[in-house]
């Protein structure tokens, strides 16, 4: 692994300029902590500190994370505060203008819909009011947003089922896949095989979280049970030679995000993060922001990070973005016109290939 190199004025600027992509970000980890000021506020709800530094502790991931379970404990407070459909499309809609802001072209937004019908909101609700802040999203910014819907490893087979045949309701009208999230070393993929099995009769694409806390058994178990075309993190995955090879022979691309994924513990440090590595062995490589606000990020800040610590250059980040454009779940002919914008602005930019 190469020295840690300075970043310099010309990547930065290249950087900002480049058109990105996000396919991993999650809606409850990159809640704005001035919105939750203002949520609760106009709902009478107290807060444990009355503005936005104040509240930081508890929506971020501590410097000295060393657990996903720790990392996940930061969801459980903003939750609380995103329960109805108002709140769930003002979040959806802020976060399409954070993106948006960096230059960001193209979004995939997910969420679990179970973990907010506390007030009684129906699973197709909140998914409708998380569409409509997106959609609202990108007629102000410009941007394009998809949703992607989670189902939650430690919610049963029942619950699960209705999240899908909630997402199937949406499907083409915004929802463009499911997931599965939670705790990966507690309940292995395996388990969840005839679920995803649902997924597929409804036509649903589905990408899995696997291989962050649990190892590659959980990514061949995704992609050959359950159906998964894409995978999530997939840090994991150079432990078994066979699985990164069945990743590389199904061309399924992977979503990494390399700030989460070192505060998670997925990995020791930067220079044992492999995803240099990946895509030197031609695994399809894409570079994710996972929780803006829970690890404090930015697509920016990620494309920095590996620029900085693992000896990637400005031209293969934008080979990471035109991977995240291929992979996205959007419908083709979007897709085709997101490729040839980005194409565009990286001939401007005068970004050839790596
Ligand atoms: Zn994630």
């Amino acid at each position: 692994m190469p020295d840690d190199k300075p970043w310099t004025a010309r990547q930065e600027k290249l950087i900002a300029a480049m058109p990105k992509v996000d396919l991993h970000v999650h809606l409850d980890g990159s809640v704005r902590p001035e919105t939750i000021v203002e949520l609760a506020a106009e709902r009478g709800l107290t807060l444990p500190a009355g503005n936005a530094e104040g509240l930081l502790p508890y929506m971020r991931a501590p410097e000295d994370c060393r657990s996903l379970q720790t990392y996940l404990g930061t969801f459980a407070f903003v939750l609380a505060f995103l329960q109805d459909g108002e709140a769930l499309e003002r979040v959806a809609y802020e976060l399409a203008g954070q993106a948006a802001g960096e230059n960001c072209l193209y979004m995939e937004v997910r969420f679990a819909p179970q973990l907010h019908t506390g007030q009684g909101l129906s699973l197709e609700a909140v998914i409708g009011h998380v569409i409509r802040g997106l959609k609202r999203g990108e007629s102000d910014f410009g941007i394009t947003a998809r949703a992607i819907v989670i189902c939650m490893r430690n919610h049963g087979a029942e619950d699960n089922l209705a999240v899908l045949e909630a997402a199937a309701h949406w499907q083409g009208r915004g929802v463009v896949a499911v997931d599965l999230a939670g705790d990966e070393a507690c309940y292995p993929a395996g388990l969840f095989a005839p679920l995803f099995r649902q997924a597929g009769k409804l036509g649903l694409p589905v990408t899995i979280h696997a291989g962050e806390a649990a190892g590659p058994d959980n990514i061949r178990e995704a992609i050959v049970n359950l159906g998964a075309r894409r995978i999530g993190h997939g840090v994991r995955i150079r432990e078994e030679r066979e699985v990164l090879e069945l990743v590389r022979a199904a061309r399924i691309p992977l979503e990494m995000c390399p700030i989460s994924n070192l505060q998670t513990r997925a990995v020791a440090d930067w220079a044992s993060y492999p995803l240099r590595q990946y895509a030197e062995e031609g695994l399809l490589v894409t570079v994710n922001t996972d929780n803006r606000t829970v690890s404090g990020t930015t697509l920016a800040l990620e494309y920095r990070k590996l620029i900085e610590h693992c000896g990637v250059s400005v031209e293969a980040i934008a080979g990471f973005v035109r991977n995240g454009l291929h992979a996205a779940f959007i419908e083709e002919p979007v897709k085709q016109k997101l490729l040839r914008q980005f194409e565009a602005a990286c001939l401007a930019l005068k970004l050839g290939a790596d």
